[in-house]
C-alpha cells in the first residue's frame, strides 16, 4: 500500500565517499567528450568497473564475507549519483552490482554466493537480465523459454530479447518456465543462471536508433546446465523477479540519464554570455532537486528494509519524464537562437540523447505499467 514519502538526508559517512569517486572519475572519465559521457548506462569499460571494485565502490550493500562493504543503500546512492552525473561508463558492472548480486545473496545457495558475489564486488563477473521475450515484455508472466530437468541438471530452450549488455556479459539471470505452460501465468516460473559461453547460446546484437548495439537477442538451443543453475526456489521465479525489479527501480538512476546534456548546455549558455534562460535553468534544476529528494526518500525506505515498490514507480515515472523533457527544451532553445554558434560536441550530445530518450520510459517497465502499479497502490484499481 502507498504511504507518504518522508524526506531523508544522506548520512555524512556516506557523503564522504564522494571524493573517492570523484578522484576515479577525474582520472578515467573527465577527459571524454560529452557525447561519450552521455552514454553512461550504455558506456562499457570493464577496466573502469574493475577500478571501482578495487577502490571498494562495488558491492556496497553486501556482507564483507562475500567481498562486499556492508555500507547499505545510502552509500550506493552516493556512488551511483556521482558516476551518473559525471557520465562514467557503468555498463560493465551495473546490472551485477545493482540487482544480480543482491538477488543471489537473497535467494542463492551458500555455494552460489561464494562463487559469484566476490567476483561481482571486484567488477569481474558481468551479468545481464533475461526477462523480456518476443511477446512477453509488459506481460512478463507469459514467458515461454523453458528449462527442463535432466539427470545432470537443466536443459534450456527458447529466446530472450532486448537483453542489455548480453554481448559482453559472462552470465544471464533468466526468468524461465520450469513447469506448466504460459497459460499457468505465475506458477511454474523460476530463475536460472545461464553461463553465456555454454554451447547452444547464440547472441545477435540489435542496433538501436542511435547506431549503438548495446542490447541483443539471445537464443538458447538445448543449452545444458548443471543442477546449481537454479537460483532460489523452483516455481518461485515470479516472487523473486518482483523483488529484483524493486532493486532495479529504486535507485537514483531514473533521473540522471540526460544530465550530461544539461551540463553541456549550461556551459554553452555561460560561454555565450546568455542570461535569458536563467528562469528555465532554475526550473529544471528545481525539478531535478525535487526528484533527487524523492529518490533519497525511497533509498531511506530500502535502508529501513522495506520494498518501496509504489514510491519507486512514482520516481521512475516522474524521473524519466524529466529525462525526456531535457533534450526537447534544449533542442528548442538552440533552434530558437540560430544566429549563435553551437559547438559540435553539444550537437552530438543533443543528437544522441534525443535519439535514446524514448527508451528511458520503456526500460525497466513502461510508463503505463508503472502507473498501473501506482494506481493499485493508491487503491484505485
Ligand atoms: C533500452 C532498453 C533496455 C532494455 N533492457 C532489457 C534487459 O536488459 N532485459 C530485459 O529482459 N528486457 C530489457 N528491455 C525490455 C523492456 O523491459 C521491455 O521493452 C518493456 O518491458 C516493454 O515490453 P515490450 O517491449 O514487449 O512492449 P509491450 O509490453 O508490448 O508494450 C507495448 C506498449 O503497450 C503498453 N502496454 C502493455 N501492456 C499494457 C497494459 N496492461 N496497460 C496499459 N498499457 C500497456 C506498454 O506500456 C507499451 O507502451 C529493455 C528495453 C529497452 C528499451
Amino acid at each position: 500500500m502507498f504511504d507518504t514519502l518522508t524526506l531523508a538526508q544522506l548520512p555524512q559517512q556516506d557523503e564522504d565517499l564522494r571524493p573517492v569517486v570523484r578522484d576515479l572519475v577525474a582520472r578515467h572519465v573527465a577527459a571524454l567528450p560529452a557525447d561519450r559521457r552521455a552514454r553512461s548506462w550504455q558506456g562499457f569499460d570493464a577496466s573502469f568497473s574493475r577500478a571501482l571494485g578495487k577502490a571498494g565502490l562495488l558491492g556496497l550493500t553486501l556482507p564483507r564475507a562475500y567481498g562486499g562493504h556492508e555500507r547499505g543503500p545510502f552509500a550506493r546512492f552516493v556512488v551511483v549519483e556521482e558516476l551518473l552525473s559525471a557520465g562514467a561508463p557503468v555498463a560493465a558492472h551495473w546490472i551485477a552490482d545493482r540487482q544480480s548480486a543482491p538477488l543471489i545473496h537473497a535467494y542463492g545457495t551458500e555455494a552460489q554466493r561464494q562463487f559469484y558475489i566476490p567476483r561481482i564486488c571486484r567488477g569481474e563477473a558481468l551479468f545481464c537480465i533475461g526477462m523480456s521475450e518476443p511477446g512477453s515484455g509488459s506481460d512478463l508472466a507469459s514467458v515461454r523459454t523453458r528449462a527442463d530437468r535432466t539427470a545432470t541438471g537443466w536443459v534450456v530452450k527458447g529466446q530472450k530479447i532486448w537483453t542489455t549488455n548480453s554481448l559482453h556479459s559472462d552470465y544471464m539471470i533468466a526468468l524461465v518456465r520450469t513447469s506448466g505452460t504460459p497459460d499457468d501465468r505465475h506458477a511454474g516460473l523460476s530463475q536460472i543462471i545461464i553461463d553465456l559461453k555454454a554451447p547452444g547460446v547464440t547472441i545477435r546484437p540489435i542496433v538501436d536508433l542511435t547506431g549503438d548495439a548495446h542490447f541483443a537477442e539471445v537464443f538458447f538451443d538445448n543449452v545444458a546446465l548443471g543442477h546449481d543453475a537454479l537460483v532460489g526456489g523452483e516455481g518461485q521465479g515470479w516472487q523473486q523477479v518482483g523483488a529484483e525489479l524493486a532493486f532495479e527501480r529504486s535507485g537514483p538512476e531514473r533521473i540522471y540519464s540526460s544530465v550530461v546534456l544539461l551540463d553541456a548546455w549550461v556551459q554553452h549558455l555561460q560561454a555565450a554570455g546568455r542570461s535569458d534562460c536563467a528562469a528555465l535553468v532554475g526550473r529544471l534544476t528545481a525539478e531535478l532537486a525535487t526528484l533527487r529528494a524523492m529518490s533519497i526518500a525511497c533509498t531511506a525506505r530500502l535502508a529501513a528494509g522495506e520494498s518501496p515498490v509504489v514510491e519507486a514507480s512514482i520516481v521512475k515515472d516522474r524521473g524519466t519524464g524529466f529525462e525526456q523533457e531535457l533534450p526537447q527544451v534544449i533542442g528548442d532553445d538552440l533552434a530558437a537562437h540560430p544566429d549563435q554558434p553551437v559547438g559540435e560536441e553539444l550537437y552530438r550530445t543533443l543528437l544522441y540523447v534525443t535519439h535514446v530518450a524514448p527508451s528511458f520510459s520503456l526500460r525497466g517497465g513502461t510508463r503505463e505499467i508503472l502507473r498501473g502499479i501506482i494506481a493499485r497502490g493508491m487503491g484505485l484499481r
